[in-house]
This record gives structure tokens, sequence and C-alpha cells, in this order.
């Protein structure tokens, strides 16, 4: 009999923005599993694979690897930007698009990947979860019928321009 021994809890909790969940394989540690979810911190391999997942998450870099190589994904690629450093780009996001032909999620991450903001269904920004006080939001209601503010990539792109200058 073989025992799968869980990872400890240890990690930020993964949202993945449609319901119900699909499996998801994240690329990166500092998450937790659960039944849904099963972390690769040193991504894409042939366990991943066997995981079939339905959805990739990871930084730009890794699911960039990716997209040349025959890796089917059902459900949705979500991305994670990071605090302090610019959004996915739109070139980026009609790459990832092109490769794998399922819509493509921003979720911007704290330094232990706590989940700030995350982009809804309706793709006009990122709702944000906490923090994100100093960058300017966008306060009407959302096109998926949300009110919580959402960070627009343009304003985030010119935050950076700003504090680059
Ligand atoms: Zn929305």
């Amino acid at each position: 009999m073989i025992v799968r021994i869980r990872r400890p809890h240890t990690g930020a909790r993964f949202i993945h923005p449609l319901h119900p969940e699909p499996r998801t394989a994240i690329l990166a540690g500092g998450f937790q599993e659960t039944k849904a979810v099963r972390v690769f911190p040193r991504g894409w391999s042939d366990s991943a694979e066997r995981f079939r997942p339905a959805c990739i998450a990871g930084p730009p870099e890794r699911l960039r690897n990716l997209a040349g190589k025959v890796v089917s994904v059902e459900n949705s690629l979500i991305v994670f930007t990071y605090e302090g450093k610019s959004g996915l780009s739109h070139s980026d996001r009609e790459m990832f698009w092109k490769a794998f032909g399922v819509p493509v999620f921003e979720q911007y991450l704290g330094p232990r990947n706590e989940l700030l903001a995350m982009e809804c269904d309706a793709h006009s920004g990122l709702h944000v979860v906490t923090g994100c006080e100093d960058l300017r939001l966008e306060r009407d209601v959302c096109a998926c019928g949300s009110s919580a503010p959402r960070l627009s990539r343009a304003a985030r792109i010119e935050e950076l321009a700003e504090l680059l200058a």
C-alpha cells in the first residue's frame, strides 16, 4: 500500500477565480495543497503531467517555458505577478492565449504569495483582496457585478514608471 504523505499545510492558500475549482497544478512553492490543488515547486515535471491538471498556475517565466511544449490545459491559466513588479504584459497575455487556448487570469501576490488582487471573469482589472492602498484603484462596479475596487493594469504600469523615475 502506498501512503501519500501530504505536505504540511504551510504556505498561502490558492484561490481560483472560477467555480467549481478545477484541478490546478501550481508551478511555484509556498502554497497549500488541497484536494484540487497540487504544488510543484520545481516547475513542470512528469508528476505534474500525471496529475493531469485542468489549470496551470505559476509565474510568467515558468508558464512561458511550457508554451512550446505539448501541455494541454482545459480550464484556465493563472499567471502570478508580484508586488512591486509590473503586471502581465499585453504581449504575454496574447502569447499565453495563443499557446494554451484557455482564459488567462492574473493574480497579484505579496512576498509570501498572499493574494493581494485577482482578475475576475470580466477581465477588466484585478479586484483587490487585501492591501494595495497605495495603488490607484478603479471604484466603479465591475461587469462581473462585484463592487470591490480594481487595480487596472495600465495604472500599475504607470505607477511603476513613476517609482522608477
Ligand atoms: Zn470583476
